[in-house]
């Protein structure tokens, strides 16, 4: 169904499949669909057991400000939730690049699973995206967000050179708010789940197999605090 819909699931599942060692367990499945495949999602899961709760509702506080998603749709089975979420293109992932916190920038795929912040997160450690906000303050929505995960165990901090004076080159370095990343760089980790991926299909999720997709997570350096122009909050460019 993920690899006929072009869609991927993330939130605490994937972030779960990573760690499977985490205090808490997840919770709802979240599937995130291209704009348009939410009908064709839903009856697929109708057909499976499925049957419809919430229909098609604004976005839910977690996902944060300018979260790249169009509405949400809660479907049940027995003690089963799952949250169907329209992207605003079609692409799947585009909301995912543009989560509140590098911890969850991650899916699973019908071929594997892929994380954006491996090192950082296998620390429980997360940067805050600050992009989708601008230069303004965080929404209460965000702010319930950071909680969360903080209660989860994770530290946020808005640049890495936070956790342990560490040094880094601005723009330089992957964990840097201010590199503007994509999803072929070797900054990020992906797990095949099967041998004989051909190079293409490699690239793990289906929409990643024909897009390159960009995202930066802060327009501040992260000594001096100087703010730069132009973010690349997210972007993409066919590649197949
Ligand atoms: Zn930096």
């Amino acid at each position: 169904m993920l690899r006929t819909h072009s869609s991927v699931v993330s939130g605490s599942v994937a972030l779960h499949y990573f760690d499977p060692s985490e205090r808490w367990r997840p919770d709802d499945m979240d599937i995130y669909v291209p704009a348009g495949r939410r009908k064709r999602v839903l009856l697929f899961l109708e057909t499976a057991g499925y049957y419809t709760v919430d229909r098609g509702r604004a976005i839910k506080p977690d996902y944060g400000d300018n979260c790249g998603v169009i509405s949400v749709t809660t479907v049940c089975n027995g003690d089963k939730t799952i949250d169907v979420i329209s992207s605003c293109s079609h692409i799947s992932i585009a909301p995912i690049v543009r989560f509140h916190l590098s911890a969850v920038m991650n899916f699973l795929s019908a071929d594997g699973f892929f994380c954006a912040y491996p090192s950082l997160t296998a620390e429980r450690r997360a940067i805050c995206n600050s992009t989708p906000f601008g230069h303004g303050q965080p929404s209460p929505s965000t702010v319930h967000a950071y909680v969360k995960y903080a209660h989860r165990g994770y530290t946020l901090r808005r640049s890495p050179l936070e956790f342990d004076n560490s040094d880094h080159i601005c723009r330089r370095n992957m964990l840097c708010p201010l590199m503007v990343r994509n999803t072929f760089d070797a900054g990020c980790m992906v797990v095949y789940f099967r041998a004989g991926l051909t190079a293409v299909r490699q690239a793990a999720g289906v929409d990643i197999v024909k897009y390159l997709v960009v995202w930066q997570m802060g327009d501040k350096d992260c000594k001096t605090g100087e703010r730069y122009g132009s973010t690349h909050a997210f972007a993409f460019v066919k590649v197949a």
